[in-house]
């Protein structure tokens, strides 16, 4: 009879099962696409329960909640058990913060909610009108400032030291600005979840005993993409008596430095944990001998890299060559693409098997036109994420507002959907508020509102009363909280003036209240809280639901660690990849190569790049070349064809080798 400990170590090469059995000591599994690494984690993770070390003993981090509850799926086939910490920097962080944040003395609770990148924006707004000369200063660009410094473990005033902004003095009033309103609001942003962990790691030796004492193994997927903060973390979180840490990457993957991630992460390990058993693993079992030799004299142009070649672990019968073709305009792509896509379907092969890759989000409508007319049914994944759809978010700011009042953001929300009460009385409560020691949410909700507020307008006693009856709706069970707060809201008679229809809205408010009986059923003990959490922490990429036979479109940013059989990227071209804003400096030259490399390596049988002779541009000039990028191919592993059906009457561009 087969054990479980003979599923888990089957179909295994000598160097994974080496990687898979591996007990205590630091590990370190570098390999290149393709060639097993997230298989090997997750067959660690059920070998070691198999050996009877506790599933809660074990933390395993990884970058999107999709690879983490991929990885919950294969383990709980495999051992029965699912561990409870297996999931993104994010999400794990916040499980420990909302445990332990209290020790902190920075006046956080474990009420505390999460700010996306919307609210960061709104607050920071807030602060920039306070200033009384910004000089132009952008939110945006302060929060990506405070984003950049916290993920670097630095302060925005040293990087504001190596930068030259005009008017820095005021940059760092408004970033001390921000925290403290992040503070007095209850608040963290993303980053805040882990740089917090961190401090508390450092700064509370008990915790860090406790944390310690109960996580034995440590395990991290893509490791070439931690920045500074999550590679400080992780050295945090390493128990130093048994430095029992697990990482895998491959530095070639490494696409996020443009967000802080440090692939030298990767090459400084054996210096960080001496001792480290290096595993390295040459196969790649993912993609055709073709495809593999593409991407390997791509990525070999990279001058910043150790070299590894990939070996196909299968040889196929009949490998289809990488397919370059070039169209005659962004309307022959697309067109392109649909035909082939039908082709494929008409020959059996499901829609999910088939992803389109392009490089920026704006790409994405010429292509879904194109799919569109063809009836082909596609999902985007990372367009304008449904959490940031303003009806979800006004749904969402009740939600928060009712878990945590001092969530000003939300109030502010709340009462712009309402209507009636400006910024102008908000602040006036506020001010009220703060002089009765209340938050202002709190304080429209007493009893004795009109009494406490002396003024008599009817408009905000009107409004108080409104605060009141949401304030008194339950909270649990979170299905049903959810719901009375929607009907409380009254969504159908609310007034939107942006795009999209009523129905669509309806729609989508009421896949947000499914989604929380969803979350009910799975989670019984849960609150509104730890709902709010998750939703929070939902990134792009997750929003893919596998159930449905639709072809996917995605950035290439979005495509690491996937795998599809057919692989289609599209605008293989200067300015796009790479894109216009790298060109100038050589090693962003490079992380645009790895990216184009991760789009090819997600192949399995068929790999097409897409170039275009022409697209329509704002400044009228439509003539396109072709990416530097494709000159580096190798021509024998390519079929090069071109399509032209919208006979576009710009020159041709020529390529050097073709
Ligand atoms: P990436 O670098 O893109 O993240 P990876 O190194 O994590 O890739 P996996 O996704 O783990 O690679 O594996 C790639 C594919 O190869 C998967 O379909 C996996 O099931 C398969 N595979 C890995 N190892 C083996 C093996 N020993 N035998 C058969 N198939 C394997
Ligand atoms: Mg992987």
């Amino acid at each position: 009879m087969n054990t479980p400990t003979d599923d888990i170590l089957k179909n295994l090469t000598e160097d994974q099962l080496t990687a898979v059995t591996h007990l205590d000591g630091p590990m370190l599994v570098v390999a290149g696409a393709g060639s097993g690494k997230t298989r090997v984690v997750t067959r660690r993770i059920a070998f070691l329960i198999s050996q009877r070390i506790w599933p809660s003993q074990i933390l395993a981090m990884t970058f999107t909640n999709r690879a983490a509850r991929e990885m919950q799926e294969r383990i709980g086939r495999l051992v029965g058990d699912v561990p409870r910490h297996v999931g993104t920097f994010h999400s794990c962080c916040a499980r420990f913060l909302r445990q332990y944040v209290e020790a902190l003395d920075d006046g956080r609770t474990k009420d505390f909610v999460i700010f996306d990148a919307d609210d960061q924006k709104a607050l920071l707004k807030q602060c920039l009108n306070d200033q009384p000369a910004t000089g132009g200063l952008l939110p945006g660009a302060i929060s990506d400032l405070i984003s950049r410094a916290k993920s670097a473990c630095l302060t925005p005033h040293d990087i504001l030291a190596k930068e030259a902004w005009d008017n820095a003095e005021t940059v760092l009033e408004v970033c001390q600005a921000y925290e403290n309103r992040l503070r007095a609001q209850n608040a963290v942003d993303f980053d805040d979840l882990l740089l917090l962990v961190a401090r508390l790691l450092r700064e509370r030796p008990a915790i860090r005993e406790i944390i310690h004492n109960h996580f034995r193994y440590l395990l991290v997927d893509e490791y070439q993409d931690t920045n500074h903060l999550q590679y400080e973390l992780l050295k945090l979180l390493v128990n130093p008596a048994n430095n029992n840490i697990h990482a895998t990457g491959d530095p070639d993957q490494c696409i996020y430095s443009w967000r802080g991630a440090d692939y030298s992460n990767i090459m400084n390990f054996e210096h960080d944990f001496p001792n480290a058993v290096i595993v390295r693993l040459e196969k790649n079992f993912r993609s055709s001998e073709h495809i593999l030799n593409v991407a390997s004299r791509l990525i070999s142009n990279n001058l910043n890299r150790i070299d590894k070649t990939l070996i196909p672990a299968i040889a196929a019968d009949d490998p289809q060559k990488v397919r370059l073709v070039t169209v005659g305009s962004d309307r022959d792509e697309g067109l392109w693409i649909a035909r082939r896509i039908k082709t494929l379907h008409l020959n059996g092969n499901p829609y999910r098997t088939m992803a389109v890759f392009y490089r920026t989000n704006r790409q994405s409508r010429a292509l879904e036109e194109a799919l569109v007319r063809a009836a082909i049914p596609y999902q985007i994944i990372g367009g304008l994420r449904f959490y940031a759809r303003r009806e979800i978010k006004d749904l969402l700011a009740f939600l928060r507002l009712k878990v945590n009042p001092a969530d000003r953001i939300s109030l502010e929300r709340v009462a712009a959907f309402r209507g009636g009460v400006g910024p102008k009385t908000l602040a006036a409560i506020e001010q009220c508020a703060r002089e009765q020691h209340l938050e202002a949410f709190t304080l429209l909700c007493q009893p004795d509102f009109a009494h406490r507020w002396q003024k008599k307008n009817a408009k905000v006693l009107d409004f108080a009363n409104w605060c009141r009856q949401l304030h008194d709706l339950p909270c649990t069970p979170v299905g049903q909280a959810v719901a009375a707060v929607h009907d409380f809201a009254d969504f159908t008679h609310h007034a939107y003036d942006r795009e999209g229809t009523p129905e669509a809205r309806q729609e989508n408010l009421q896949e947000m209240i499914t989604n929380a009986i969803h979350y009910e059923r799975e989670h019984d003990q849960a609150g509104l809280n730890e709902f709010l959490q998750e939703v929070a922490l939902v990134a792009d990429v997750d929003t893919h639901d596998l159930d449905r036979d639709t072809v996917i479109m995605m950035t290439l940013h979005c495509a690491k660690g996937l795998e599809f059989p057919y692989v289609f990227i599209a605008g293989v071209e200067e300015d796009y990849l790479p894109h216009a804003n790298t060109v100038a400096d050589p090693d962003q030259v490079e992380e645009e190569r790895r990216l184009f490399f991760v789009g090819i390596t997600r192949g399995r049988e068929e790999v097409a790049l897409l170039n275009a002779r022409s697209r329509p541009s704002w400044d009228g000039d439509w003539g396109r070349q072709p990416s530097r990028f494709l000159r580096e191919l190798p021509m024998d592993d390519i079929i090069h064809t071109t399509f032209n059906v919208n006979n576009p009457t710009v020159p041709k561009p020529t390529f050097r080798r073709w």
